[in-house]
């Protein structure tokens, strides 16, 4: 960082209408859709709300699966919009059973939107995705899906699993800008949004998106594109399709294999049991009974190597193995895996490194 120099940021070039569509197809072909992506040149989670906004209205029953606090704010907002809205809530922590789900439906005589986040970068969940998309087509409800994490760290199929709505973010297992998010939308789900009360002109409008952009010919920029982010974006794209994105989405698994073979070889169970339901993102590790998170965490940061608290409500209990985007490489798990160990030994807790390296070792070295 203090060899980065910032003056380099000053003065870049405008980013130029005839680059912003051949760069939402870029964002189309990462999650194999036809559907159209438009950006909101903000964050993601404005995008998610803007989202919510155009989705909601009175008389519109939402179940909305809560996973970590992104899907409990996505609820707030669908209530806020109007729509009727009924939660179900995994274990803290963990992804979501489709059979909690299909149980909340059940108890339903309509349902028109089904939403949930994919993968959890804050607790390390991978959510059902197929299951969930299966059971918002047997209800005819518009599936929303929120792919900031897992894009590039998971296949998404966007049109193969029937997604109405999907959110994506750059920053994660893309390794780019957070500024600016690709929304990509179906027809369906356009039908639903222009049947929604038009909160335009909003940035929280994706029927402003709509008008001012793709039914102009996306020739006409909908608004100023911030060129910094754009340009990184642009930059991260290169960088991921000269990779292949299949490349980036098995670097990221082996991240996560090597990371839970690393845990179990230490003695310790990774946080979400099932390896088919944890995201490639992040790998979360328990923090025993009798260790103190805070000193585990000081510990590993000596090491050079930083484990982060739980998100939410499970702050505390667990510790986050961070191996997105470029940390999804051999020497960044090594570290994490050895690093946890080494501080969980330090406050006596019996683990084995010696067989945590060489499990994460032969992850790395097999063929
Ligand atoms: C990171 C993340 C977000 C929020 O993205 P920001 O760009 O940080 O606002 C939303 N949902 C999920 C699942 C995420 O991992």
């Amino acid at each position: 960082m203090s060899s980065f120099d910032l003056r380099l940021l000053l003065d870049p070039p405008r980013y130029p209408a005839n680059r912003y569509a051949p760069l939402a197809d870029r964002i189309k072909r990462l999650l194999a859709t036809h559907a159209n992506v438009v950006f909101v040149q903000a964050e993601a989670i404005l995008a998610l709300e803007a989202v919510a906004i155009s989705i909601a209205r009175p008389g519109r029953v939402a179940v909305n699966v809560v996973t970590s606090p992104y899907g409990a704010w996505f609820g707030t907002w669908l209530s806020r919009g109007g729509a009727g809205v009924h939660q179900v809530s995994a274990a803290p922590g963990q992804p979501i059973d489709a059979a909690a789900v299909s149980a909340c439906l059940e108890r339903l005589p309509q349902v028109d939107i089904i939403a949930a986040v994919h993968a959890e970068s804050s607790n390390g969940a991978l959510n059902p995705l197929a299951e969930l998309a299966a059971l918002a087509r047997s209800r005819d409800a518009l599936f929303v899906v929120d792919a900031v994490a897992s894009v590039g760290g998971h296949p998404i199929d966007f049109d193969q699993h029937g997604i109405d709505i999907a959110v994506i973010g750059a920053q994660k297992a893309l390794a780019g800008p957070a500024g600016v998010s690709g929304v990509a939308v179906s027809a369906r789900a356009w039908a639903h949004i222009a049947a929604s009360p038009d909160v335009a002109p909003s940035s929280l409008s994706l029927m402003d998106l709509k008008r001012n952009w793709l039914e102009r010919g996306r020739l006409a920029l909908p608004g100023m594109p911030p060129p910094l982010e754009f340009w990184a974006l642009e930059a991260a794209l290169d960088r991921v399709e000269a990779e292949g994105i299949e490349h980036v989405i098995a670097r990221h698994r082996q991240a996560a294999r090597a990371s839970r073979a690393g845990l179990r070889a230490l003695g310790i169970e990774p946080w979400i049991a099932r390896d088919e339901a944890a995201s490639a993102l992040v790998t979360s590790a328990p923090v025993p009974t009798g260790v103190d998170a805070h000193t585990l965490i000081a510990d590993a940061a000596r090491m050079g190597v930083e484990l982060a608290p739980g998100y939410g409500e499970i702050e505390g209990r667990l510790v986050r193995l961070d191996h997105t985007g470029t940390r999804a490489k051999f020497d960044a798990v090594l570290a994490n895996v050895t690093a946890y160990g080494t501080a969980l030994e330090r406050q006596r807790v019996d683990v084995d490194i010696g067989a945590a390296a060489r499990a994460v070792n032969d992850v790395y070295a097999a063929r």
